[in-house]
């Protein structure tokens, strides 16, 4: 990175006045920043401020705070001195006080993952100061008190003791209403308010050591330096590991104006979305609160009310709420505000088709003026991302180019997962009825902490509301359910980010965490007890519910058309059997790029016949073994071939160490030699013979067809008599046999010779033939460098790209888990490189391997087979290779696909 200096802008202003920035400025800026300051700049109404640079995070990270105190000082000072005049307030002051918000704001959004401080600036002083000129002292007692409580909880590091604890303000807050015997916020008095404050203040000192500091630049530079420090909190830190995002990134810190929705009734806060986030459907929706700020809306302690009237009567709905009751205590703000609806309305209108994108803001009202605080692409689920991409491109905002690439391929796995039976759903006890936060379907067994979501195999993480501490247990749990929070909560956004099955705001349940228990109405459910929740409808079901198949969108097979259209890799997939092969030819399978026989012999009615195989001292006995499995081979490939027929489908030749099909257990042992009428010695020595200290490097691939041809001969004959059944019927196949592990040419040769000759006996036994290659691997690093001798007989070359990663890493397949995840959290390594392809390493040896192998036939077939073929950074690669095809597993055929049509347009 370069070094920032003194000479150096670290300082960017936004406002109605004063705007340097813009939304080209991401990196430097962060996303809200950025944003803030395009905004400001389309004459948005956005409170003044400014953003430290995202370049400031990292030096803090090297420098610490004192040096960067010392760099910013006179940048934030002339910042803060401009909006003061903007503001006609000033900060600091005791009669008319400048309050300010500060923010994070990463370049990607990581909603509530680092820190965030409001009202600050607030002392015993100048809160009389915000009394006189407000008029309002309840509100100007509220906002302190709540700046007590976050700068307590965010920089001075007040926490609850343990997880079954409440947070130490809300057990103060609670204790008062307790006294005071009354429930909520609002009805505290003025005095009820100073007392939090002192009492606030009280327990800070107490439990942290730490005085409050009164002097408004010191809360100021503790925030700041708070916000970067969050950065590499727990919470951040693990949400860039599941994204994949750098910590060298950093974050920016957003000062601004605060504004406020807490004034009274002419007030309030709001989060909104140009669509529907968990449909996609285009529909203006979100929620408010009246008399409040924007923690308490995501923070979902009071019922948020929505923003469109029909929003409002589809909620009353569900919450059985009559007409006369939702107008009285939950109109909408189209209704109750019809003014402010009708800017808002506006304003998040112009916003979608300046981003062409749909977007999630926040806004308060402050004394009946609005204000915009944020805008940024919302997160959404995978069914949404598709939607949205598709009418966006139908209604002429983004072009096909643009509609694509707005795809997380990744994502389309949600809409792979299974749903629930709507038969079994019919008869299924719904026991309460939540908001429809994240849609899908749940079923798992209730825990009440985040940190036990692996407590067992499928869990629902139940929770009162839920925070971005619990993180890590809310991606680890099947489905999520709060009693509390709206369709903005923590829960309902993050949830949706990650595509996980939520239901938000089941007002019913009470959830009791010391006892680990929750009700609803007389009925009580534990933890363990087993529920399923459905996202779609927010309906909470007691019990398991059976699942189906996903029926797909009309959108996702426009998508699917779209990416055909760009993509110019093909897209294979890897399956051993008809039904897999069926299930990625609906998914768009262009073929099979690798069908591993070794998973046939595991059946029940063929191990036996393999096993004799095995066990047999000579060839006579091995061809005898291999007789019985004839007809059962011919049988699957018929089946293969004709699930794909008319594609090609690559057979790949024994794999795999003999030693895996034998029994190891005594049990087993006794069994088959009964069965094999022979001795248990037998079978033990033989076992005992074909243990190998490192089978991954031992017998296996074309060792085994080299050492017994007779394997090869089998498999070859059970290819061509099926392919030529299939002929007679009027049926096409393509076969490709594909020789594993190949090392050298002579290997090669060997293989393709026994191969050939094979298939000359069959065809002239049914006095007919059919069109068939012979191809390899690449899966050993000596292959790829010899690639250009092993081409002048090859017809195709597959990058086992799972072996070719073990070979050239050094690193055991089956043992690599135990340090491959201190080298992911050292940062040893960014990726599993069994997940994402190593391009730097073991990718030259594809490259190498690739430009070779077309230097003596420059229209050799290349594809490759390994795990990383599904996977789209890995997808993008190979495109850049020049490689003809991926191949990879049935459900991850469309996301390869949209990955190479976006790898194509990149
Ligand atoms: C490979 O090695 O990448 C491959 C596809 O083969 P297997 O995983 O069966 O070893
Ligand atoms: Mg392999």
């Amino acid at each position: 990175m370069e070094t920032i200096s003194k000479t150096k802008k670290q300082v960017y202003h936004f406002g109605t006045q004063e705007t340097d920035g813009d939304r080209s400025m991401r990196n430097l800026l962060g996303g809200k920043g950025a944003n803030l300051a395009e905004m400001s700049n389309l004459g948005i109404p956005v409170p003044p401020g400014f953003t430290i640079t995202t370049e400031v995070c990292t030096k803090y990270n090297e420098v610490g705070r004192e040096e960067v105190i010392a760099l910013l000082k006179e940048e934030v000072e002339k910042a803060v001195a401009s909006i003061e005049k903007e503001m006609e307030t000033s900060f600091g002051d005791n009669e008319n006080p400048l309050l300010l918000s500060v923010r994070s704001g990463a370049r990607v959004s990581m909603p509530g993952m680092m820190d965030t401080v409001l009202n600050l600036g607030l002392n015993d002083e100048s809160v009389l100061g915000l009394v006189k000129r407000t008029n309002n002292e309840r509100f100007a007692w509220d906002s302190y008190r709540r700046f007590v409580q976050m700068y307590g909880g965010v920089v001075l590091g007040m926490k609850a003791e343990t997880k079954e604890d409440e947070n130490p303000f809300e057990e103060i807050i609670d204790n008062l209403k307790g006294k005071r015997r009354i429930k909520l916020d609002t009805q505290f008095t003025v005095q009820d308010l100073q007392d939090l404050v002192y009492d606030f203040k009280d327990a800070i000192k107490k439990s942290t050591g730490r005085d409050f500091p009164t002097d408004p630049w010191e809360q100021l530079w503790g925030s700041v330096m708070a916000v970067f420090d969050s950065w590499n909190g727990d919470r951040a830190v693990y949400y860039r590991k599941i994204n994949g995002y750098p910590a060298d990134w950093g974050t920016a810190v957003n000062v601004q104006a605060m504004v406020f929705g807490n004034m009274g009734d002419n007030s309030g806060t709001g989060v909104c979305f140009t669509r529907d986030a968990a449909t996609g459907v285009n529909e203006f929706n979100g929620e408010y609160l009246i008399n409040a700020q924007g923690e308490d809306v995501v923070a979902g302690v009071r019922t948020p009310q929505q923003i469109t009237k029909m929003g409002s009567q589809r909620w009353a709905e569900l919450a059985q709420i009559d007409e006369v009751e939702r107008m009285k205590d939950f109109p909408s703000l189209e209704e109750l505000m019809p003014k402010i609806y009708t800017e808002l309305y506006e304003y998040q209108e112009r916003l979608e088709k300046h981003y062409h994108d749909m977007q999630d803001m926040e806004f308060t009202i402050q004394n009946g003026k609005l204000w915009i605080l944020q805008t940024r692409n919302g997160k959404r689920t995978g069914a949404a991302m598709v939607k949205i991409a598709m009418d966006l491109l139908k209604e002429g905002q983004v072009s096909e180019k643009e509609a694509l690439l707005m795809i997380e391929a990744n994502k389309l796995d949600e809409l792979l997962h299974p749903i629930f039976d709507t038969n079994a759903l019919k008869r299924a006890p719904v026991v309460a009825q939540g908001l429809p936060a994240s849609p899908g379907a749940a079923t798992g067994q209730i825990v009440f902490f985040a940190d036990e979501a692996d407590k067992f195999k499928n869990t629902i993480l139940v929770r009162t509301e839920t925070s971005p501490e619990d993180l890590e247990g809310m991606n680890l749990a099947k489905g999520i359910l709060t009693a509390r929070g709206g369709m903005t909560s923590h829960a309902a956004v993050v949830a949706r980010g990650m595509g996980k099955c939520c239901v938000s705001g089941a007002g019913a349940l009470k959830i009791n965490y010391k006892k680990r228990s929750m009700t609803v109405g007389d009925q009580v459910y534990n933890e363990g007890d087993w529920i399923s929740l459905n996202g779609s409808t927010g309906n909470i079901i007691e019990g398991k519910v059976a699942t189906m198949e996903p029926e797909l969108s009309g959108e996702f097979g426009e998508l699917m058309e779209l990416s055909n259209k760009f993509g110019n890799l093909k897209v294979r997939t890897n399956a051993d059997n008809p039904k897999d092969a069926k299930i990625a030819r609906n998914f768009g399978a262009q073929g099979i790029g690798l069908a591993r026989t070794e998973h046939m012999f595991f059946e029940v009615d063929r191990i036996k016949a393999m096993r004799e195989m095995i066990l047999a001292d000579t060839t006579k006995g091995r061809k005898a073994a291999l007789e019985e499995l004839l007809p059962m081979q011919r049988k699957d490939f018929e089946g293969i071939f004709e699930a794909m027929e008319g594609c090609p489908v690559t057979v790949r030749l024994l794999d795999p160490p003999l030693h895996e099909f034998v029994p190891h257990q005594l049990a087993t042992q006794k069994e088959l030699a009964e069965d094999l009428h022979i001795s248990l010695s037998a079978v033990k020595n033989k076992v005992a013979e074909l243990h190998e200290f490192n089978p991954m490097l031992g017998h296996r691939g074309c060792r085994l067809g080299i050492t017994y041809p007779e394997i090869t001969e089998m498999q070859t004959r059970a290819i061509m008599e099926a392919a030529l059944n299939l002929k007679a019927k009027g049926i096409e196949s393509k076969p490709e046999i594909m020789i594993p592990l190949v090392g050298s040419f002579e290997e090669f040769e060997c293989q393709d010779k026994v191969i050939r000759d094979t298939a000359e006996v069959v065809f002239s036994e049914y006095g007919d033939t059919v069109d068939f290659t012979i191809g390899t691997m690449i899966e050993v690093p000596r292959a790829a460098l010899m690639a250009d001798t092993i081409a002048e007989k090859a017809d195709f070359f597959s990058f086992g790209t799972n072996d070719l990663t073990q070979m050239t890493f050094g690193y055991s397949r089956d043992d690599a888990g135990k340090f491959l995840t201190v080298y992911l959290e050292e940062g040893i390594l960014k990726n599993d490189p069994f997940e994402v392809l190593d391009q730097d390493g073991v990718g030259q040896l594809v490259d190498i391997g690739t430009k070779r192998g077309r230097s003596i036939k420059p229209d050799l077939k290349v594809g490759i087979c390994g795990e990383h073929g599904g996977e789209p950074s890995s997808v993008e690669f190979c495109h850049s290779t020049g490689m003809d095809y991926v191949s990879c597993s049935p459900f991850r055929v469309p996301i390869a696909r949209v990955a190479a049509a976006q790898a194509a347009l990149k």
